[in-house]
């Protein structure tokens, strides 16, 4: 059988027959290991809402239920962040948690809600996922309990959703893919300063695309203190390069985390020429494609100006006077080079990224409107 929901169309993966005797065989463990526990079920929302439901039907020892939800970071939802973990209202100190998910694919999202429980100093947390992309999966931390394995396939129904629809079925349903799928790939460039960050806010609202800035991805593991973070801290308060493997790493669990979408703006990737190569392998190794570079010229003097600006009132490290020299030299010397690259391949658009805000924008819609 299959579904449609808006322009996409879905065929079952897995039948409910099958899923209710899995969750049963997984309340069956639960209840030999679990019993005598002091336990505190996590289901995470939205996705694990029908897991949980008919996991908590099945299993016979005490068990609290709470529903935590990922709220994201700067209340910017399509920034494709890791989110915070709001909603915990109980004392989880010394609990047995139990942190209930519909699926684990790279593993990202779950190693942050790891790392918040953390805090609330529980006696142990026990994961169980309904799902579980093997193949996307880059982390090293165990899944206790996994349903069923999946190919790394745009998944929906018993809670999975696709654009919010499609939660409903009681099957899991995978995509079915057509040919090349139309997505709009757009490169946000400039130089440091030059407005890409407030640019891409009002893109992504208007054009429906996931905004992925490589800069913010970054600072996120610094504040969170990720592995990743403590790596890239290092050269970041310099005003360096992020070695290419980490960043190109954190752009393809973000490309897998978002299938599904209409496109990504990228903001601050590529920025070598290098770079922009290894993001033309990723493309078609994924079958994908970009629609063209949209680039804010702004004149030197110019942007240190706003960058120095910015430093009064913004709270980056970066944005102290000598590391601004440093990052625009770095900027001259290896990122502007990547506009040759886009130019030889037609894709190049350069417009005058100095003026007001609403008038750049609407620069960058006529480009966008041809994409
Ligand atoms: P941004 O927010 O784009 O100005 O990036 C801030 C900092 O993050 C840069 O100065 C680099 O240290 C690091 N960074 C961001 N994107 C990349 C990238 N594509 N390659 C290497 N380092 C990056």
């Amino acid at each position: 059988m299959t579904v449609k929901i808006k322009d996409k169309k879905f065929k079952v993966a897995i039948s409910s027959e099958k899923i209710q005797k899995r969750v049963s065989e997984i309340a069956q463990e639960m209840n030999q290991k679990l019993a005598g526990k002091d336990v505190v079920l996590i289901s995470i929302l939205n996705g694990s809402f029908m897991f949980a439901s008919d996991l908590m039907k099945k299993i016979t020892f005490d068990a609290k239920i709470t529903f935590l939800k990922l709220a994201s970071y700067d209340a910017d939802a399509s920034t494709g962040k890791v989110k915070r973990l709001i909603g915990i209202n109980e004392s989880l100190k010394d609990k047995t948690v139990v942190v209930i998910e519909d699926i684990v694919d790279t593993g990202i999202t779950m190693e942050s809600i790891l790392w918040q429980l953390k805090g609330y100093q529980p006696k142990e947390v026990i994961i169980a996922s309904l799902l579980f992309k093997k193949e996307a999966f880059k982390k090293d931390y165990k899944i206790d309990y996994i349903g069923f394995d999946m190919p790394n396939e745009f998944l929906i129904g018993y809670g999975l959703d696709y654009d919010g629809y499609g939660r409903n079925y009681g099957e899991i349903y995978s995509l079915i893919l057509g040919e090349k799928k139309e997505i709009n790939n757009v490169l946000l460039f400039g130089a440091p300063g030059s407005g890409k960050g407030t640019q891409s806010k009002e893109i992504i609202k208007k054009y429906n695309l996931v905004h992925l800035s490589t800069g913010d991805i970054l600072r996120y593991a610094i504040e969170t203190n990720t592995k990743l973070g403590q790596e890239a801290k290092q050269y970041m308060d310099r005003g360096g390069f992020v070695p290419d493997k980490l960043v190109l790493d954190l752009i393809e669990q973000r490309l897998e985390m978002n299938i599904g979408t209409s496109g990504f703006i990228f903001d601050g990737f590529p920025r070598t020429v290098e770079q922009a190569k290894s993001l033309d392998d990723l493309m078609n190794k994924k079958n994908l494609n970009i629609s063209g570079m949209i680039a804010l010229d702004v004149e030197i003097p110019e942007l240190k100006q706003r960058l120095l600006k910015r430093a009064k009132t913004g709270n980056r490290v970066d944005d102290t006077p000598e590391i601004i020299e440093n990052r625009i030299r770095i900027y001259k010397e290896k990122t502007a080079p990547v506009m040759e690259y886009y130019k030889e391949r037609n894709k190049l658009h350069v417009i005058n990224g100095s003026g007001k805000i609403d008038d750049i924008f609407k620069e960058i819609s006529k480009i966008m409107d041809t994409f």
